[in-house]
């Protein structure tokens, strides 16, 4: 079975618990539906709750599921490039634990995949998420198409998709330690195409992402694909330095033409702090930007396995690869 696998399936859990028998159920129904062998990767990122104890269950009896247990909450990424390493199919599936995608939609999104395609996504034809996270998503989205000077197809940041062996054999490849494996497809280049697909809300428990988590998300998505941020300092030194020099110049001639000028201190105040605000946030870009350089630098794993849970009875060999 092992050889020649067909699909596998990505699944990061944190915090999960509720959701997992469903969703496992309905993963089996729908593979077995396909027919073709597949293997269910579950990636424990951390949970507090029994997530982990349904996994080793769900392993224990199904020699299709390998779960992986994390040693601590890494991230959805991280959790994701656990399984990406770990991945043997043809085909390989990321999917949600929380059954936002629904799993019977993998049938629609297969059927594309044998057209030849190497990176499959579903469209969500009715995102069920809050208004802001929506119009928020939206905005980066067209920042990134500006700043990165690439269409970004329709809701292709949804990660429900399937990818080729070969797009996890480039994205494995890949040294650097955080970066948006939606944009990263369209920067490898592969083909593509997007499939419409139901969006539910989520079956139980709440978002894991919190605002905060969501805007360093952004911020790695923005620094890590574009120089524009830097380019931006070039860019507003030169215009401010200009400007300058043209008011000192219209300065100079009222005073020799002898209107003298007694400004108050506010117009004083305000030139302070708004040159100090801009170069508070371009020294604070550039620190994004080191900061990231520092995290590379030290090569450190992006995620660290404790434990892998399979019946099979072959030893899985399974490295933390940064
Ligand atoms: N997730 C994870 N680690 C985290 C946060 C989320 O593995 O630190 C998983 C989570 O269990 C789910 C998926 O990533 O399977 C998407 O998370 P969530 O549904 O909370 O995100 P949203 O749908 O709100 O974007
Ligand atoms: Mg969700």
């Amino acid at each position: 079975m092992e050889r020649q696998l067909e699909i596998s399936i990505i699944v990061p859990v944190y915090n999960e618990e509720p959701n997992l028998q469903e969703l496992y159920q309905r993963l089996t129904k729908t593979l077995t539906g396909i027919g073709k062998n597949y293997e269910i990767i579950f990636i424990d990122d951390g949970s507090s709750d029994a997530s982990i104890t349904l996994l080793q269950e769900f392993a224990s009896q199904d020699p299709h599921v390998i779960a992986i247990k994390l040693t601590r909450n890494f991230g959805q990424h991280p959790a994701i490039t656990a399984g990406l390493h770990t991945a043997k199919g043809r085909a390989v599936v990321l999917i949600d634990a929380d059954l936002q995608n629904p799993p019977e939609e993998i049938t629609k999104l297969y059927e594309k995949f044998c057209e030849g395609i190497d990176v499959v996504y579903g469209i969500r034809a009715n995102r069920v998420d809050v208004g802001w996270r929506k119009s928020g998503s939206n905005f980066v989205m067209w920042l990134i198409e500006k700043l990165l000077g690439v269409k970004i197809p329709d809701d292709m940041i949804s990660g429900f998709r399937i990818i080729s062996h070969k797009v996890v054999a480039a994205l494995n490849s890949i040294r650097e330690q955080q970066y948006d494996t939606s944009i990263m497809m369209l920067w490898l280049g592969f083909s593509h195409a997007g499939v419409a697909v139901r969006h539910d809300s989520r079956n139980a428990g709440e978002s894991k992402y919190t605002t905060w988590k969501l805007i360093y998300l952004t911020l790695d998505m923005l620094v890590g694909f574009s120089d524009f941020p830097l380019r931006a300092a070039s860019i507003m030194g030169s215009v401010l330095a200009l400007l300058s020099i043209l008011v000192g110049l219209y300065m100079a001639i009222q005073k020799i033409v002898g209107i003298i000028d007694v400004p108050g201190y506010a117009s004083i105040f305000v030139g302070i702090t708004f040159l100090a605000g801009i170069q508070l946030l371009f020294l604070g870009i550039i620190g994004e930007y080191v900061a990231r350089i520092h995290r590379e630098m030290k090569g450190r794993p992006y995620y660290v396995i404790s434990e892998v849970y399979t019946s099979i009875k072959e030893k899985l060999k399974i490295a933390a690869k940064g």
